[in-house]
């Protein structure tokens, strides 16, 4: 058994965690849960967004699967997400978006891995109030952090045998934040002659990406472009409720989805807990558990390919707790 932290979060959180223990169960996953509440619920019964009992639980696991954070806006609190990505140095935040056979959408053939680097950029927190009336935000690029994330695309490439990275910047604008990005990036590169490298500016990755998808490969980028390509990415193959993602450092990694804690649908069963249960699937992949992993994403996959399952999110009327059962069932539970 291994065991790790689980923090259901916050809005959704609690019932795609819960979905999530429900199916591990059902697949006999040899994962013994350590959960820990943060957010708004730790926050009221704790009196701590993120209670000492958190990073101490992370830093005996070192391995943590997390429903959606909030954060409480114009209290003076920063991201909890951000927070805990920097204090654990989780330089890689590592989204695949694949198109789901079942989950029909515009674009059949989406399979793209989005890195975006996690721990500077405007993310960094460094923010001025110059007047009332003015406000600055510093963004922060290094060499260092350019070079380790960009590193880690490369090494994906070559393990998961990808034919193709493309940096995605500024770079005509942001002549010297996104341009010494680029310039890390491009250098990384010629370590890794069989990849084929382009770049492209993000504004352009954009409309690209609307009109043909299927061209891209693995995205390198910084962390605000990342963010918001994420969401962009997750549309094009069904919705946030089916994308997953990996926070990695050197000795911690935690895995989440992409998706927010979505107030508006909390506690009504609505939920779609696709992108959490393929967060724990990316989870076991990094835990070698590979045999455990690929029954329950064949069995998400099986029930997802079903015409007559249509979850909330797509229009349908198949809530969280039905779409457990019905992956469970495929589990042959
Ligand atoms: P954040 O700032 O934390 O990203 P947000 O409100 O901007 O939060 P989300 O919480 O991701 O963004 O929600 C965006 C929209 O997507 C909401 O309408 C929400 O209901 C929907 N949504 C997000 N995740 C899911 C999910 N797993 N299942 C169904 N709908 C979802």
């Amino acid at each position: 058994m291994i065991t790790v932290t689980l923090i259901p979060g916050d809005g959704i959180g609690p019932e795609i965690t819960h979905s999530l223990q429900t199916v591990f169960s059902a697949a006999k996953a040899p994962i013994k849960w350590d959960v820990q509440e943060a957010g708004l619920d730790g926050l009221e019964k704790t009196g701590s967004l993120v209670p000492d009992s958190v990073f101490e639980s992370i830093e005996h696991n070192r391995i943590a699967l997390k429903g959606p954070l909030a954060t409480p806006i114009g209290k003076g609190h920063r991201s909890l997400n951000v927070m805990l990505r920097q204090r654990y140095d989780l330089y890689a935040c590592v989204r695949p978006v694949k198109s789901i056979p079942g989950i029909t959408t515009r674009y059949t053939q989406v399979d793209l891995v989005i890195f975006r680097e996690n721990t500077e950029d405007l993310y960094a927190g460094k923010e001025v109030q110059i007047s009332a009336d003015e406000a600055h935000s510093l963004k922060v690029i290094t060499r260092q952090a350019s070079t380790r994330i960009a590193q880690a695309a490369y090494d994906y490439a070559v393990a998961n045998h990808r034919q193709q990275v493309t940096i995605v910047t500024k770079a005509n604008i942001m002549k010297l934040s996104d341009g010494l990005f680029l310039e890390a990036c491009r250098e990384v590169s010629k370590h890794y002659p069989l990849i084929k490298t382009s770049e492209i500016l993000v504004d352009n990755l954009c409309m690209q990406l609307v009109v043909d998808p299927s061209r891209f490969d693995i995205l390198l980028t910084e962390n605000l472009y990342g963010d918001i390509l994420s969401d962009l990415a997750a549309g094009l193959v069904g919705g946030l409720g089916f994308v997953p993602g990996a926070n990695l450092g050197t000795e911690t990694a935690i895995f989440e989805a992409v998706h927010g804690t979505a107030p508006d649908i909390a506690g009504q069963d609505k939920a779609n807990p696709t992108a959490m249960l393929l967060s724990g699937v990316l989870m076991l992949r990094h835990l070698q558990l590979n045999d455990v992993a690929d029954r329950i994403e064949n069995a998400i996959l099986s029930v997802l390919s079903d015409p007559n399952v249509i979850t909330v999110d797509r229009g349908g009327s198949v809530g969280t707790q039905a779409l457990t059962q019905l992956i469970c069932r495929a589990l042959g539970a």
